[in-house]
C-alpha cells in the first residue's frame, strides 16, 4: 500500500467518507511542511497564541480569501466558531427569533429534520414542505410549499448529506431571508447572497478539519438575540470580538485557510462547480446504466456531493466494502439510517478517484451481477 507519510499521496487511497472527509493532497503536504516551523517562527501554528500578529494574519487571510472566492458582500459578517453545524440548529433560532415567532422550514432529509426539531424548542416552526412520505427521494415541488405570511426566515438544508438530495436552485421565499445549512456543499457553486440572511457550515466536509463552524450572516440581522442566552452563543458578540471572544479553533482555522488558498489557485468556484458536476455525472451514469446498482433519488434532486447507492443483492454489501478497500477505495458504507453505500465526492476528491471507483464497480458487477 502506498505510504502517505513518504509523500506518495496523490492517487493511492481515495476516501469517500461523508465527514470528516478527505482534504486536498496539496493542502496536507503544505501543512506538513509548515507543521513544526510556521514561516520561520520556530513554532507550529498549533502553538501560536490566537492574539499574536502571526495568527491574526492567518485568520484575516482566510476570511479575505473566503470573501473573495464566494463574493460575499460587505454587509455580511463571517464568524469562525466552534460547536459544529449542530450548534447552529439552536443558535440560529436563539439569535434570529423571539419567543412565539414563526419560521418556515423545508423538511428534505435527516439534517433538516434535526434542525426543525431543535428550532421547535425555541420558536414555532411551520414545515412548509416535506418529502418524508416519499422517503426523502426528491425535493418537494415548489408549487406545494405552504409558506407563512409572517415567517422570520425560511430554513433549508442545501445538500442533505445522508439522503443525497440537493437543491438545484435557490429556493424562492419572497421577502423572507433564507437561512441555509450548507455544511456539505459550500464552496461548490456560486451563491446569490441577496436572497440570504444566514449560511452556516461545519468545516469537516468541504472546508477543513473538524472543530470549525462557519457562519456567514447579514449584519442587519445581528443584535436581536435573546437576552438570556450565553453570550458566547450570541452572533453579535462574536462578530464584535472578531470570533476571538475566547480561544478559537486555531489549527482548523489555519487549515481552512490553506484549503481556501488551494481553491483560489485551482481557479475558484467555477472550477469547483465544474469538477463537482463532472465527478457526480460520471457516477450517476454508471449507476443508471447498471442493472446491479441503483440510486433512489429523483433526477432533478440528486446531490453532486453525496451519492447513495444500493446493490441489487444486499448480502454482497460486506464483500463490496471489503474488496473496495483492498483497491484503496475506503469509507463507502452508507449512513446507518439508510444503509447501502454512499460515495461522498467533495472538492478534494480528484476525478481519478471517481474513475477508480467506477472501474471497480463495473468489475464488481461483471463478477457478481
Ligand atoms: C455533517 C452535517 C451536519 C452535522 O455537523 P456537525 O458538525 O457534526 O454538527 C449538519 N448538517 C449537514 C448538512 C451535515 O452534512
Amino acid at each position: 500500500m502506498p505510504d502517505r507519510l513518504a509523500g506518495e499521496v496523490s492517487n493511492s487511497i481515495y476516501n469517500f467518507g461523508a465527514g470528516p472527509a478527505m482534504l486536498p493532497t496539496a493542502v496536507m503536504q503544505r501543512a506538513r511542511e509548515e507543521f513544526l516551523d510556521w514561516h520561520g517562527t520556530g513554532l507550529s501554528v498549533m502553538e501560536l497564541g490566537h492574539r499574536t500578529p502571526e495568527f491574526i494574519a492567518i485568520a484575516e487571510q482566510a476570511e479575505a480569501n473566503l470573501r473573495e472566492i464566494l463574493s460575499i458582500p460587505d454587509n455580511f459578517a463571517i464568524l469562525f466558531l466552534q460547536g459544529g453545524a449542530t450548534s447552529q440548529f439552536s443558535m440560529v433560532p436563539l439569535n434570529l427569533t423571539a419567543p412565539g415567532d414563526r419560521v418556515d422550514a423545508l423538511y428534505t432529509g435527516l439534517w433538516s429534520g434535526k434542525a426543525i426539531k431543535e428550532a421547535g424548542r425555541y420558536c414555532s416552526v411551520n414545515v412548509a414542505a416535506s418529502s418524508e412520505n416519499n422517503h426523502f427521494t426528491a425535493i418537494p415541488d415548489t408549487s406545494g410549499w405552504q409558506l407563512s405570511a409572517n415567517a422570520r426566515y425560511l430554513y433549508f438544508t442545501d445538500n442533505e448529506t445522508v439522503h443525497g438530495v440537493e437543491f438545484q436552485q435557490t429556493p424562492k421565499s419572497g421577502e423572507v431571508p433564507l437561512v441555509s445549512d450548507m455544511t456539505s456543499n459550500l464552496l461548490t457553486r456560486p451563491i446569490d447572497f441577496s436572497a440570504y440572511g444566514l449560511i452556516f457550515a461545519g468545516a469537516q466536509k468541504n472546508l477543513g478539519p473538524a472543530g470549525l463552524t462557519l457562519v456567514i450572516v447579514r449584519e442587519d440581522l445581528l443584535g436581536n438575540s435573546r437576552q438570556d442566552i450565553p453570550r458566547l452563543y450570541d452572533y453579535a458578540f462574536n462578530a464584535k470580538e472578531h470570533s476571538m471572544a475566547n480561544t478559537p479553533p486555531t489549527y482548523s482555522w489555519y487549515m481552512a485557510g490553506l484549503v481556501l488558498q488551494w481553491i483560489k489557485q485551482e481557479g475558484g468556484i467555477p472550477v469547483m462547480e465544474q469538477r463537482a458536476i463532472a465527478r457526480s455525472s460520471k457516477l450517476y451514469q454508471l449507476i443508471d446504466a447498471s442493472e446491479f446498482f441503483s440510486n433512489p433519488i429523483a433526477t432533478g434532486s440528486r446531490s453532486r456531493m453525496n451519492i447513495p447507492f444500493l446493490l441489487r443483492d444486499e448480502t454482497l454489501n460486506n464483500t463490496f466494502l471489503k474488496e473496495a478497500k483492498s483497491h484503496g477505495l475506503v469509507a463507502l458504507a452508507g449512513h446507518r439510517s439508510v444503509g447501502g453505500m454512499r460515495a461522498s465526492l467533495y472538492n478534494a476528491m480528484p476525478e481519478a478517484g471517481v474513475d477508480c471507483l467506477a472501474g471497480f464497480m463495473a468489475d464488481f458487477e461483471r463478477r457478481y451481477g
